[in-house]
């Protein structure tokens, strides 16, 4: 595990951050577009907000 490990050099995703991306790929995979989109709209939001 290396959930709260900080690294400067590889980007060390948050469990929030593994969860939508999570989700992202699982919607790419399944082809649906709009969910992926979503998906990656949440990141940014997310991104912002918590780093
Ligand atoms: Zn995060």
């Amino acid at each position: 595990m290396y959930d709260e490990t900080p690294s400067t050099a590889l980007p060390a995703p948050c469990a929030q951050c593994r969860e939508i991306k999570r989700k992202r790929y699982e919607a790419v995979r399944q082809g649906d577009r709009r969910r992926a989109e979503a998906m990656a709209a949440a990141m940014g939001r997310h991104q912002r907000a918590a780093h």
